[in-house]
């Protein structure tokens, strides 16, 4: 029987292998045990990783043995053998009972696999699997320059991998018929490309790291082509769907929204609202996402663009991430219509519409009202959080969806709610921070993009510090000291805490503390400081006589909403709250924020924080207040997001921290994937070329007919349960 790449693994690998690799690496075909590439490459002698390996990690190390010594056990019987094996710059100890490998001799050279542990202090290797290399061995492997290191499993370690690649790879010397190479053979030489079966012989078996590097790339444009063919047809699949056209009108909302308008708007918001205008005006639906500096004014943007919608006869919603921000745009966008939100009532204009809020936290009564509204058309503009995804709630004539903040939503529930428009209605969808070019062409890459780059004049922008308690506790004072101060000139302000407090521990969990760095294992860390300690603190300390409340996700709607209302309201001077504050608040007299154990905040999200003060005339103040060092890995992350106002930049900055496995569900061991070596932070290029060449090839005719082997990659990429990331964006 011919090896294919579709052939199961069963029938070419010993049953134990192929059970071990199916059940915990998820490799089930030739192909996935072809794609499943090497973590590294270990070379004799000269790797550092013995130094960099962490109690807990499951690792495999290249090594040599430096001395072993047997003795007899204390309290058992039986035998303790120590091993110490060293590689160029560090030194494990390997400990076995009873231990009988007669080949473990001082200058041997092996493969040794398993979970670093650690005693008195040292780290070490308990049992672990090894394979030893044998002189008399004339397995070239060995004498490789470079051994490949896979991820492995318990039950099927890295030599065993190599083994069975070796073993396909060499199958009959008819490998390179058994690979189909699914790039059209023009498309490879116009991009100086190897051949896939090059490139796999060389990433499993390289001799330089220059042969590394070329397989790596051939493969990454495997990865890319086929995630760009795969969001550009579904860009083309939505540009196919019927939409309505919903034309500017004159004389309407649209005109009442600009003639209220307290601002003129900035040149941005003009030539993105001429963008929306022109795209609403068509018959194929919209599909486009607004990214935007925090506070660059998109609230304004979406308006305009849902008021036309009203205007030419339809309605438009607006989704929040939360009730607070839900509620708040409802009374932000009521105030600036005045008696045009409020048809049908008495002082309302007839020639209007209703702006309607549809939340969960509504009684059953006025849930009812509220759909009924929106059911019958009455409501132009619904407003509303994940209750308006529900059953139930339904449209007359659904004509926009605004999705505020799109990273509360998945892709999912962007669907739910298009699905509510009896034809597809035009999507715009709103991020929180801008986001890198490369993130903007997968993740978002089935939307078209418009940016805002520019805020609004006349701000006076946010000065930012980071305050190290442990290298100047003083500067604690000095920070409520300034908060008072702006406080005394008519300023309000904000405390954030990571956690709310206070709470009977199984639900002490922090408030969406996301994209916060991965710093392993936390246990030798106190808790995250807590918005009920604090306020208590505060209130009775350094802010003792100032007006103070608190904000959290544990209080009832109404709660938050009346506490959010006095705050806009000015009759409260400190919030100190949690991450609620986090999206789109706005309350242009807030001027300082003071953020607590901020290294326990992603930057992003601390972008995003110290978005909400100075939105309007006064200059703003945001400290960072940590326990970091400022010399340490986490001082210098804060001091990054205090040096810089830039989103874009500090966008890039959290994709460097965090592990990128979050955004494009890379290489975490084991498990399938179609995206394993492509790297957001590297690959702008390539991903930008592959971008073009998949636009372009289903831009033709016949589309994908002609390339089987890359409708199949499409395929596989599709059914992996990694593109599970294309549907949480
Ligand atoms: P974001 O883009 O972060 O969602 P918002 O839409 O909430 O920002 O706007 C931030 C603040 O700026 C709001 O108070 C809004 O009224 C104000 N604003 C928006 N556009 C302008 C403008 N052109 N000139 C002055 N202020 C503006
Ligand atoms: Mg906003």
């Amino acid at each position: 029987m011919a090896v294919t790449m579709q052939t199961p693994l069963s029938r070419v690998l010993g049953p134990k292998t192929a059970k071990g690799m199916a059940e915990q690496l998820g490799l089930e075909t030739v192909r996935d045990l072809l794609r499943h590439y090497p973590r590294r490459y270990a070379r004799r002698g000269e790797q550092a990783d013995l130094a960099d390996v962490r109690v807990g990690d499951r690792v495999t190390v290249l090594a040599q043995v430096r001395s072993v010594t047997t003795r007899p056990m204390r309290q058992k019987k039986g035998s303790l053998t120590e091993v110490v094996v060293g590689d160029g710059s560090g030194r494990m100890k390997l400990v076995f009972f009873n231990h009988r490998h007669t080949a473990l001799k001082v200058n041997a050279w092996g493969m040794f696999a398993g979970t670093v542990g650690e005693y008195r202090g040292e780290k070490q290797f308990a049992h672990p699997d090894m394979h030893l290399l044998d002189s008399a061995d004339d397995d070239t492997d060995w004498a490789r320059a470079l051994v490949p290191i896979y991820p492995a499993s318990k039950d099927v370690s890295s030599w065993v991998i190599q083994k069975s690649v070796k073993m396909l790879l060499g199958a009959g010397g008819g490998f390179a018929e058994l690979v189909d190479d699914p790039l059209p053979d023009e498309m490879r030489s116009r991009h100086g490309l190897l051949s896939l079966a090059a490139a796999l012989l060389d990433i499993h078996r390289p001799t330089t790291p220059e042969d590394v590097e070329r397989a790596a790339h051939r493969l990454k444009w495997d990865e890319a082509l086929t995630l760009q063919l795969t969001l550009a047809a579904r860009r083309r699949a939505a540009a196919l769907e019927p939409g309505i056209r919903r034309p500017r009108k004159a004389g309407g909302l649209l005109d009442a929204v600009d003639a209220a308008l307290p601002f003129s708007l900035t040149e941005g918001q003009r030539d993105v609202g001429e963008e929306l205008a022109a795209e609403l005006d068509r018959d194929q639906p919209m599909h486009r996402l607004l990214q935007g500096e925090v506070g660059s004014g998109k609230t304004v943007v979406a308006l305009r663009a849902m008021a036309q919608v009203v205007d030419s006869g339809g309605q438009a919603a607006l989704l929040a991430p939360t009730e607070v921000l839900a509620a708040q745009h409802a009374r932000g966008i009521r105030a600036l219509l005045g008696p045009l939100g409020r048809a049908g009532e008495l002082d309302g204009d007839p020639a209007g519409t209703r702006v309607t809020l549809l939340t969960g936290s509504l009684k059953a009564a006025a849930k009812r009202q509220a759909r009924a509204e929106v059911a019958d058309g009455r409501a132009g503009i619904v407003i509303g959080t994940h209750a308006l995804l529900q059953e139930g709630v339904e449209f007359a004539d659904l004509g926009l969806v605004v999705v505020d903040e799109q990273h509360r939503f998945g892709v999912e529930q962007r669907d739910a709610l298009r699905a509510k428009g009896s034809r597809t209605p035009h999507v715009l969808v709103m991020t929180a921070t801008p986001i890198p070019r490369t993130v903007a062409m997968t993740v978002y890459g089935d939307l078209e993009i418009s940016t805002l780059r520019q805020l609004p004049s006349g701000r006076g922008g946010v000065g930012s510090s980071v305050v190290p308690l442990s290298d100047k506790p003083a500067w604690l004072d000095r920070a409520w000291e300034r908060l008072r101060e702006e406080v005394a000139a008519g300023r309000q302000a904000y405390v954030v805490c990571p956690r709310i407090g206070d709470e009977a521990g199984a639900d002490d969990e922090p408030e969406d503390v996301d994209g916060a760095p991965d710093d392993g294992p936390q246990s030798d860390r106190r808790p995250p400081l807590a918005v009920l300690d604090i306020a208590e603190i505060l209130r009775t300390g350094p802010l003792a006589g100032l007006r103070l409340d608190v904000l959290h996700g544990r209080l009832t709607p109404e709660d938050k909403d009346a506490r959010m209302r006095a705050f806009a309201a000015g009759e409260i001077d400190v919030l100190v709250a949690t991450t609620v504050v986090e999206v789109g608040v706005d309350v242009p007299n807030a001027t300082v924020m003071v953020v607590m154990d901020a290294d326990r905040f992603g930057v992003s999200q601390l972008h995003q924080l110290r978005g909400r003060v100075a939105r309007g005339k006064h200059a703003g103040l945001c400290l960072l207040v940590s326990e970091a060092k400022l010399a340490s890995p986490t001082g210098q992350r804060l001091a990054a997001v205090a040096a810089t106002s830039d989103g874009f930049e500090l966008a890039r900055l959290d994709l460097e921290t965090r592990r990128e496995g979050d955004v494009l569900g890379a290489a975490q061991s084991g498990r399938r994937s179609g995206i394993k070596l492509l790297s957001l932070l590297e690959d702008e290029e390539l991903i930008a070329t592959a971008r073009a060449e998949a636009t372009a090839l289903l831009d033709t005719e016949r589309g994908l007919a002609d390339f089987p082997g890359l409708a199949a990659e499409v395929a596989a990429l599709a059914t992996d349960e990694r593109a599970e990331w294309l549907e949480k964006a």
